[in-house]
């Protein structure tokens, strides 16, 4: 095997490397991580901060400040029939125009908004007698509920045309996707990049000085070679806080989607290294150019395989050995064998006890 760290069919000798990061303890050896209980806890931990508190939904540019109060008066929401409302707006006592001169009946008239609906009572003369909306209206026109529908989509990590197809499904007044895409635009995305870019530089101040362990890796937007953006993750190994997270656009690698996550790995190792932070060792993927990037630009720092790359190049050799005239008795091994050194490394307590 010619060994070319930059052929990306290299495949550098085996070395199971995965050793349990100096820094932790017994109990936190191969966690199970449900992301949506861990969302929920924050959630409820952020609510009760902010009970009865003014929130803030901030936008820049060309928008004005929103602002509203998380108070008793506005607080969750319900799902109300139109047959409900029609009924219950039928039981208000307005008959006759509230104009003195005009005394014309009065009639009820609705305006659907997406998630929201305006009911006016008003005379053939166009007085209106009463106006009620179904959900408070924001400085910028937009209803409470159909703002939070777009935030909650965005901060959930769910898909717009999925929910919306279910809102279609139970024939539920809905947001738009053009209202989707302005609200997201204006008001969320400024918002999270924002926030995040506020947790960042909390998580790096932090870390400022020392030295950690971190595991890095890289997301697509969909897989196989035809990948248009990659999110390259590095996560502080002891705490599980992100130290550093890099979206690399197939632009920026001349359109070479291979390209993306050791782009997104080569950002997030200098912004780390840019905020101050020493990395003792980094586990990641057996990314044959990011062996490549460590050997030459961060020799210092140990880098280390992730257990299920580990364990699949270990399958691999095994399998190319027990092929060899001779080694037949391993045959039997090779199909158990990622279980087991998945088993090996649960049970694992010293890196030591692995390997024998
Ligand atoms: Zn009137």
């Amino acid at each position: 095997m010619v060994d070319d760290p930059d052929d990306v069919t290299f495949d550098p000798e085996m070395s199971i490397n995965l050793p349990r990061p100096v820094d932790m303890k017994d109990d936190e050896c191969v966690q199970d991580v449900n992301v949506e209980q861990e969302v929920i806890d924050i959630i409820e931990e952020d609510t009760e901060d902010t009970e009865n508190s003014e929130i803030e939904y901030s936008s820049t540019g060309k928008n004005k400040l929103l602002t509203y109060s998380n108070s008793e008066e506005e607080d969750g929401l319900i799902l109300v029939s139109e047959a409900s409302l029609r009924a219950l707006a039928k039981k208000i006592p307005i008959t006759e125009c509230e104009n003195k001169s005009c005394k014309e009946t009065v009639s009820l008239s609705s305006r659907k908004n997406a998630s929201g609906i305006t009911l006016n009572w008003m005379c053939p003369k166009s007085h209106n007698s009463l106006t009620w909306t179904s959900q408070p209206v924001l400085p910028n026109g937009v209803m409470v509920g159909n703002f939070k529908i777009c935030a909650a989509i965005v901060m959930s990590g769910n898909n717009y045309s999925k929910v919306a197809l279910m809102a279609k499904f139970m024939r539920l007044g809905f947001p738009s996707a053009s209202m989707f895409d302005r609200i997201q635009g204006q008001y969320i995305i400024p918002e999270v990049d924002r926030y995040w870019l506020t947790i960042k530089q909390s998580t790096q101040e932090e870390l400022r000085a020392t030295s950690i362990v971190v595991a890095g890796d890289g997301r697509m937007d969909c897989p196989g070679h035809s990948a248009k953006y990659c999110t390259y993750t590095v996560m502080n190994q002891t705490d599980k806080k992100i130290v550093s997270m890099e979206v690399i656009d197939k632009r920026e690698v001349q359109l070479k989607s291979g390209q993306l996550e050791v782009r997104g790995f080569r950002k997030t190792m200098d912004d780390i290294k840019d905020a101050g932070i020493e990395v003792k060792e980094i586990v990641t993927d057996a990314h044959p150019q990011i062996s490549s990037i460590m050997r030459k630009d961060f020799p210092d720092i140990r880098h280390s395989w992730d257990m299920w790359h580990g364990a699949k190049n270990l399958g691999k050799k095994l399998h190319a050995a027990a092929l060899e005239k001779g080694n037949s008795h391993l045959k039997p091994w090779v199909s158990g064998q990622q279980t087991i050194s998945f088993t090996a490394l649960k049970l694992a307590m010293v890196t030591e006890m692995f390997y024998r």
